[in-house]
């Protein structure tokens, strides 16, 4: 089919200023138009949306796919999945994989299976050091040129400010951008969630704030003296926050991004009520911290501190995440919940109009990667064909069978949402329905 027409849906689209009732129209893959209601169209196939919400598909900047090495957890296709299942066009997935992904040839090859699995457009970060060792760079111009759109070290941090600040001077070059996961391990040490009152009742090692912040303030001041543009991932302190809002205030690089956990919920769930246990499906990394860093986090996102939401989507096999607390990894899903899990906190309680919510996972998030994010998270005529469907007003139930990945460690499993997303269009092919 070379010519879809989503009919009579509400059209929100940030990237342009449309809320509104309009027809979208993807011919050959592309968007053509968003407008008036339009008539006959020869051979198209049609998709009667009236009563659902239309909006550019959402954009992930922080996911992790797993593939290659980690298939028990994840591949690429079912990376893929996850990401329509939650309304997702675009996952940009970190390369801790095994290998790295530090080679024009495994960037490559992740980009072959995204092609394979015509799904979401999986889109690799590469690494910013040789096998995430911290010490001897990658080659990032031949990494580009292979499709990566990005570079991290993400899972670690890049521990030393020589080889950062280095990283820095060869990725501004390219005036491409540096995913920047802030941890000081020294501070970290054996630390399994938040340093707070609530590990000290639990008996449990915390990390402290500093870990992350003070590679925050170290890496902005690296990044407004070389001009790199430096993003910060998964923001999750009230300290982070202060030192992003002040180097930004100074002009640095600088836009940062924080996951809907953070923004949702606190080190309190650590103890799951319903089953009377610590849970490991809230335990990851950065972890989460406490109420007045959650308030921070809403109020850094709501005044431009922090420029847009990535879940850190981050699969981890049963029979890994089914372990004490202690020896259980880090990380929890977060594609398919992502929309739902945000609209229940901020647009069914009035605090945010869909439009910002929809902005915040669209355009926002296409704007981190500079030129390479351009057309992404819109639909302007020429840009990729990629609709979500929401229903604003479908209740529903998070179950395991509804993940599209192939783990299942989400905290919110079992739980009722009042608004879902129903559809997802891939260039031009629906990829995703619930009816
Ligand atoms: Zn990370």
């Amino acid at each position: 089919m070379s010519t879809i027409v989503i009919k009579g849906a509400h059209v929100i689209d940030p990237s342009q200023g449309i809320d509104g009732i309009a027809d979208i129209v993807i011919e050959r893959g592309v968007v053509k138009s968003v407008g008036e209601p339009t008539g006959a169209h020869a051979g198209a196939e049609v998709i009667d949306a009236k009563g659902l919400i239309a909006a550019p598909a959402f954009v992930e900047v922080h996911a992790h796919t797993r593939e290659p090495g980690g298939e028990q957890s994840e591949t690429i296709a079912t990376g893929a999945r996850a990401g329509v299942v939650g309304g997702y066009g675009r996952v940009c997935c970190m390369p801790n994989t095994r290998p790295v992904c530090d080679s024009a040839m495994i960037v490559r090859y992740m980009c072959d299976r995204s092609a394979d699995a015509g799904l979401a457009r999986v889109h690799p970060i590469a690494a910013v050091t040789k096998g995430l060792s911290g010490a001897e760079l990658c080659e990032y111009s031949a990494l580009r040129d292979a499709g990566a759109v990005a570079f991290s070290d993400d899972g670690v941090p890049v521990a030393d400010a020589g080889v950062m600040r280095r990283a820095m001077q060869a990725i501004g070059a390219l005036g491409m951008v540096i995913m920047d996961h802030c941890e000081d391990m020294s501070l970290t040490a054996d630390g399994v969630m938040h340093e707070g009152a609530v590990s000290m009742r639990l008996g449990l090692p915390g990390i402290p704030r500093s870990s992350e912040a003070s590679v925050v303030a170290r890496d902005c001041m690296l990044s407004a003296e070389t001009g790199c543009r430096l993003h910060i991932c998964h923001v999750s302190t009230v300290t982070s926050v202060e030192a992003i809002r002040e180097w930004k205030k100074r002009g640095a690089p600088v836009t940062a991004e924080v996951s809907p956990h953070h923004l949702t919920l606190t080190d309190e769930r650590v103890w799951n009520e319903r089953t009377g246990e610590v849970d490991t499906h809230a335990k990851m990394k950065p972890p989460l911290c406490a109420e007045e860093d959650r308030l921070a986090l809403i109020e850094a996102l709501e005044d431009g501190t922090i420029d847009c939401i990535a879940t850190d989507h981050a699969p981890h096999a049963p029979a890994l995440k089914d372990n004490v607390f202690d020896a259980a990894p880090f990380g929890i899903l977060g594609l398919e919940s992502a929309f739902s899990v945000l609209h229940r906190e901020f647009v069914a309680s009035g605090k945010w109009s869909m439009a910002n919510l929809i902005e915040r996972m669209t355009i926002a998030s296409a704007r981190i990667l500079g030129e390479i994010g351009g057309g992404w998270g819109s639909l302007a005529a020429g840009c990729a064909g990629d609709v979500v469907l929401i229903d604003p007003e479908r209740a529903w139930t998070l179950t395991v069978a509804g993940l599209g990945s192939k783990s299942e460690n989400s905290p919110w499993v079992g739980e009722r949402f009042g608004a879902r997303v129903v559809g997802t269009i891939v260039g031009g092919r629906v990829v995703h329905r619930v009816h």
